[in-house]
């Protein structure tokens, strides 16, 4: 569930900037019609041949189009010139503009293969749509809020198509002097890049200044898990030069970053467990408990974390979920 789309998709291409983050490593900043993710990071890479862009920003209105040129021509560089796209991970704000970036440049495009959790919605929208309010139901939500919770538009507006990567990315591929490294969690198809030497690493929405997380429920079995294990695998990398996140400012601090996001993840299980102590109940009333009243797109994201932590403490053996006569879930300590 990923709830409603922004008022408008509309952008102001001249809010787009490019910034040299290292010989060779240009920052793109695209502007977003989300008022709390204004921005998103695409970067183009100098390699021997012809530039790599990774991430290429969103669609839903062709202002973004201008926006990605406006950002490559302050590298000196028009989207013809793109030689590989590479997506860091199937969300609307990171693959949206594929389809124009591939058919204006011919461009060869990876990504890891696990799309199906951005993908469906766009290919069988009305299907996921009332799988999606099935499963609010079963949470809760009110009849007359199922709406939002239903929603597909973020997947149907804000790519131009669901493109399969010509070469699927893998654990320990190499693009140039770039290691690819899977960090599923935030979304099943995720990966970061690596280079050795330099010690630079591109996170994707793997990590950011501020802990504002986002994990995808339903395509993989424990998103939190798989999100903390990611954390530990650029850990194990070892210390960096530079850390350049998908959303935000480089990271200044790239330890500090992973202890930011570890210590996050551990307050939400720990407030999931004590809305649930209040007594059991479905995720939509835990949110409540945990959150508060909500707008409704935060409504939404809200619910889908609280689900994820549900389902790694039912993983963990520490929480049970019952369903009672009318198909309703409720959730107890175990
Ligand atoms: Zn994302
Ligand atoms: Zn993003």
């Amino acid at each position: 569930m990923v709830g409603p789309p922004p008022d408008t998709w509309a952008v102001a291409p001249d809010r787009a900037r490019a910034f040299c983050m290292s010989p060779g490593v240009w920052q793109l900043r695209l502007p977003l019609p989300w008022p709390a993710v204004p921005h998103v990071n695409a970067y183009v890479l100098e390699s021997g041949d012809a530039p790599v862009l990774v991430d290429c920003g969103s669609a839903g209105h062709p202002s973004h189009r201008a926006a990605l040129a406006a950002a490559l021509g302050g590298a000196g560089l028009s989207v013809g010139d793109v030689g590989m796209l590479v997506g860091t991970h199937a969300h609307s704000d990171h693959v949206g503009l594929a389809e124009w970036v591939i058919a204006e440049s011919g461009c060869e495009f990876r990504m890891h293969p696990d799309t199906a959790h951005f993908y469906d919605a766009f290919r069988e929208p009305e299907r996921t749509r009332q799988a999606r309010e099935r499963r609010a139901r079963q949470e809760g939500v009110p009849e007359d809020e199922l709406g939002a919770y239903g929603d597909v538009r973020e997947e149907t507006e804000g790519i131009l198509a669901a493109i399969e990567p010509d070469v699927p990315l893998r654990d320990g591929d190499r693009i140039g002097a770039w290691h690819v490294v899977e960090t599923p969690g935030h979304a099943p198809s995720h990966v970061s890049l690596f280079d050795p030497e330099r010690r630079i690493v591109l996170l994707g929405d793997l990590l950011a200044p501020v802990f504002a997380p986002w994990f995808d429920y339903g395509y993989s079995a424990d998103p939190i898990a798989e999100f903390l294990g990611s954390l530990d695998r650029i850990e194990a990398l070892g210390p960096m030069e530079l850390s350049l996140p998908g959303h935000g400012r480089a990271l200044e601090d790239l330890g500090a970053a992973l202890a930011l996001h570890r210590e996050g993840v551990a307050q939400r299980l720990e407030a999931t467990l004590a809305a649930i102590s209040s007594g059991p109940a479905g995720a939509h009333v835990l949110t409540g408990r945990i959150f508060g009243h909500l707008p409704p797109v935060e409504a939404v994201w809200r619910l889908t974390e609280v689900a994820c932590c549900l389902r790694h403490l039912r993983r963990a053996g520490v929480v049970v979920r019952h369903e009672d006569g009318d198909g309703r879930f409720w959730y107890g300590r175990a």
